[in-house]
């Protein structure tokens, strides 16, 4: 079988076309097509001879992200794509435009293991993880059909980015390589629902990347409730896990708390978890929760939101409620694969 080109690591390249009896220069011109340049086939490798195009085919195919679907918000210009991959399965991605640029919320899998019930990604089941030319296609295709050129990348699309470890490390050299998208690590963040051995390994990378835990709740009772994942790793160890990670890379750790009515949003929670948090080098991002028609959970009235930043303030921690994008557009990730995989 074929194997995707745009999946090698800088490294993994240079060893094929070595073992082709290339120049090495090759390697920095078939990289900077696949990677800086996004194309789809070999043949717009103007520079590369035809034989050497022929040569290349025959070994490699290049991984593609199709747009399906495209849905532009009215009200804040947020785009959603559903892209088609090789084999006919789907993921999603969101941009976002900011003040300081444009950022592509990417997904890592086709489908999710981790069973979050307030989460649309479980729901048409996990098919497979990506390959590291599947995350990036995302943004090729996203930059292509907006003209645009994105420069912040957030792993919280459909998946659990540190169950596909491997190919999303590659993604992260690949990204950042000066031949391709030459994207700061600083300016990628993954999401982790807490698979704390992974996040030991992360920390032993050494990457400036951000590392964001989705809590969402501040204790085993609550949290092991909508999230399974917790029975295996629990809050405590958790927490322990982020603070070696910050002792052992100096780095700020985010929390995600997704605020649900009468759930996780009472104050009692927000003292519990101001007491775990206290001292710790992080931010903890509040986000209302995104209901998905299925999964029945009511935002928090902004009043008990306000509340609940109120008592984190307190205690010092920071916090910050997430402004909503693209909320006409079911922004949320996972839901429109869901939509595609009923109908077909
Ligand atoms: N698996 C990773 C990344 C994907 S989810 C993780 O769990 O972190 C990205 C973020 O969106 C997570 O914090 C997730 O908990 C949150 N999320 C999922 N469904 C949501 C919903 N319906 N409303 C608000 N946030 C949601």
């Amino acid at each position: 079988m074929k194997r995707d080109i745009k999946s090698l690591s800088y490294e993994e390249l240079n060893n094929e076309t070595d073992a082709l009896g290339l120049p090495k220069f090759k390697t920095k011109q078939i990289f900077e097509w696949l990677h800086k340049f996004g194309v789809g086939s070999f043949d717009e490798m103007t520079n590369i001879s035809k034989d050497l195009r022929a040569k290349l085919a025959d070994l490699f195919f290049i991984s593609s992200c199709e747009i399906e679907q495209k849905y532009v918000s009215k009200l804040d210009g947020t785009v959603k794509y559903l892209f088609r991959l090789y084999d006919g399965e789907y993921v999603e991605s969101v941009i976002m435009k900011y003040k300081y640029g444009y950022t592509i919320c990417v997904s890592s899998q086709v489908g999710c293991k981790m069973g979050c019930t307030f989460c649309a990604s479980t729901l048409a089941g996990f098919k497979r993880n990506l390959e590291a030319g599947e995350i990036e296609s995302q943004l090729h295709s996203a930059q292509k059909d907006l003209n645009i050129r994105i420069s912040n990348i957030v792993l919280m699309g459909i998946g659990e980015p540190l169950d596909n470890y491997e190919n999303v490390i590659k993604f992260f050299y690949n990204v950042n390589n000066e031949n391709g998208l030459n994207i700061s690590m600083r300016s990628i963040t993954v999401s982790t629902c807490g698979i704390v051995p992974r996040i030991y390994q992360f920390m032993e990378e050494n990457l400036p990347v951000t590392l964001t835990i989705s809590l969402h709740a501040p204790n085993d009772a609550i949290r092991s409730r909508t999230m399974p994942v917790n029975n295996k790793w629990g809050v405590d160890e958790l927490l322990a896990a982020c603070r070696e990670y910050i002792k052992k890379t100096n780095r700020r750790v985010s929390f995600e708390y997704t605020l649900i009515n009468n759930v996780n949003d009472t104050y009692e929670c927000a003292k519990e978890l101001s007491v775990k948090l206290k001292g710790m080098l992080c931010h903890v991002n509040l986000i209302p929760v995104n209901n998905v028609a299925e999964r029945g959970n009511v935002k928090s009235s902004e009043e008990n939101m306000h509340k609940f930043i109120h008592v984190l303030k307190k205690y010092g921690i920071n916090a910050t409620i997430r402004r909503t994008l693209g909320s006409d557009i079911n922004a949320s990730c996972g839901q429109l694969r869901r939509n595609r995989n009923e109908v077909r």
